[in-house]
């Protein structure tokens, strides 16, 4: 029998996560296939419970990482605190969630740089989706400080109250794009989360004075961005976002497998398809 997986989302034609998915199954010799399922948010209701039946596991995307809960029989810890969940487990019907971008960005952040969220300081630009989740997950690992700089300071502040509702020892500031309120010389990692970099042509998305020949730098962008040009020419260490999406997809391959996933297969896969992206093949 062929296990079934794939990712539901609204669209979710660009994702990376086939290929990098089943270079996974085919390295452990595991006969399943992971494919795209695109569900429009209206049709969820109807989707979602035929899911049962045909689907072992699969991941979540935008718009239905929140949506996706009132369907869920079960949560893990972090998906719970979160309010947020990117993989779903189906086991004979009962439905267990959880939320492993935090966990990508973790393993990204130890790959590249050898260092640990726990007593460190981040610096997080942008405060979508992709931040909150990653921030919450590191407030529950015990960072030691975390700084938001967001265009509108409103939602920065909104984070850091979720923030401190989790870990309230927690050193947060927030500020605007041009940090001129915030040292930002007391922050060891800086974690770009805006969309600002997706796009040919687009500016940095902060003024590079903030930046500091110490910082470890990682976009969450998958490209080399102007960003991270500019920080590498600054004398930073940086990454960019393919470690994050591989090691939460890593993540998601064990859950549903009970395995160790074969990282190297999936990293070499996903860099591919990358690859071919980027001339314009696929
Ligand atoms: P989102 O919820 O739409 O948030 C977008 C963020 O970008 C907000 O903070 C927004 O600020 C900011 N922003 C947008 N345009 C801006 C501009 N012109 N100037 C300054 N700030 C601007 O998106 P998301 O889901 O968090 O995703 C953010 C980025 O992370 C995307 O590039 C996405 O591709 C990437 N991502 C990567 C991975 C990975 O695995 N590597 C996973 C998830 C997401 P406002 O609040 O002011 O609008």
């Amino acid at each position: 029998m062929t296990y079934r997986y794939g990712l539901i989302g609204w669209p979710v034609a660009h994702s990376l996560s086939p290929p990098m998915q089943n270079a996974g199954f085919k390295a452990a010799g595991i006969d399943a296939e992971y494919s795209l399922v695109e569900v429009a948010p209206e049709m969820m209701d109807k989707v979602i419970p035929e899911m049962k039946t045909k689907f072992a596991g699969w991941n979540c995307t935008i718009p239905h990482k929140q949506h996706i809960i009132k369907f869920l029989d079960e949560l893990d810890e972090t998906a719970k605190i979160l309010g947020s969940v990117n993989t779903v487990v189906n086991l004979n019907g009962h439905f267990k969630g959880f939320s492993t971008d935090g966990y990508g960005m973790e393993m990204s952040i130890k790959e590249s740089f050898n260092a640990n969220i726990k007593g460190n300081s981040l610096l997080f630009l942008g405060a979508g989706g992709a931040a909150k989740a990653v921030a919450l997950y590191f407030a529950i690992l015990g960072a030691k400080r975390i700084g938001i700089l967001n265009r509108t300071v409103e939602k920065a502040i909104e984070l850091k109250n979720e923030i401190q509702k989790i870990n309230s020892i927690i050193e947060v500031e927030y500020d605007d794009m041009s940090a001129k309120n915030i040292d930002t010389s007391k922050y060891e990692i800086l974690i770009q989360c805006t969309s600002v970099g997706l796009k040919a042509g687009d500016p940095t998305p902060v003024e590079m004075n903030i930046i500091h020949k110490h910082h470890k730098v990682v976009d969450m962008i998958y490209k080399r961005t102007e960003f991270l040009k500019m920080a590498e020419a600054k004398g930073c260490q940086t990454a960019d976002g393919v470690g994050m999406l591989l090691f939460q997809g890593v993540r998601a391959w064990e859950i549903w497998t009970g395995k160790k996933a074969p990282v190297e297969a999936m990293r070499a896969s996903l860099n591919d398809a990358l690859r071919q992206r980027e001339m314009g093949i696929k």
